[in-house]
């Protein structure tokens, strides 16, 4: 379950707060000022912030600010009613949400959950974006490492990069020619027959050891790697 850090000086509200969500099976951590919160909110390992504007120390503007220098975990800020300045400047230090006090409880909750939600799928989307899934095949392109199912790929660097290439124009007929400038590099002036060599190499790791056909040949062009129609 996630863990919220609730930054705020009046204890009451924050012991209220702190139960409410117990309750619902959160983890809580408590910061009666800002300077407590900042450290917190950085290094507590809490998911998400639950940041009081009005506080000792260090406002939460201030601590917003900071916070959002280095991390990216969801903030809900709780201004004071109508302070519309103060909205307008949580939002503007990178507050994800805000709420106005006195606030209804299973509104927060509601926030928590939405705030929550949302970042999770940020983050799923920005891991997805250095992988390249094909089937069961994935690359990992940070990690310049392919897996058929779970399975790691034991790949040289040339064979990696040749099934990055070929799976980035997936479903476009590559010439030998194109695979060797952007594969092998400009520089190389080479016979085109190093293309077919690695081909070969490729479908004895992948297309042969899985009984698969994953990269096809087009006569007279070249290679690809077609989607399942
Ligand atoms: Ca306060």
């Amino acid at each position: 379950m996630a863990k919220i850090l609730i930054v705020e000086d009046e204890a009451k509200i924050a012991r209220f707060v702190e139960l409410e969500l117990k309750y619902e099976g959160y983890e809580v951590e408590i910061a009666s000022d800002g300077r407590m919160g900042l450290d917190k909110a950085l290094h507590a390992g809490a998911d998400l912030v639950v940041l009081d504007i009005m506080l000792p120390g260090l406002s939460g503007i201030e601590v917003c600010r900071r916070v959002r220098m280095e991390s990216e975990i969801p903030i809900i800020m709780l201004t004071a009613k109508d302070d519309v300045t103060d909205k307008v400047a949580g939002l503007d230090m990178g507050a994800d949400d805000y709420m106005t006090k006195p606030f209804a409880i299973e509104e927060l909750l509601a926030r928590i959950r939405v705030a929550l939600n949302r970042h999770a799928k940020k983050a799923a989307g920005a891991k997805k974006k250095d992988e390249i899934s094909f089937g069961p095949l994935r690359l990992d392109v940070a990690g310049h490492s392919a897996y058929y199912g779970e399975e790691e790929l034991s790949l040289t660097k040339k064979e990696y990069e040749l099934l990055e290439y070929l799976l980035k124009n997936k479903n476009i007929a590559v010439t030998r020619e194109q695979l060797l400038n952007n594969v092998w590099g400009y520089e190389y002036f080479g016979d085109t027959n190093v293309v077919d060599v690695y081909i070969r190499y490729l479908r004895q790791k992948i297309d042969d050891r899985f009984e698969v056909r994953i990269i096809s040949t087009v006569r007279g062009v070249g290679y690809i790697i077609r989607d399942e129609k």
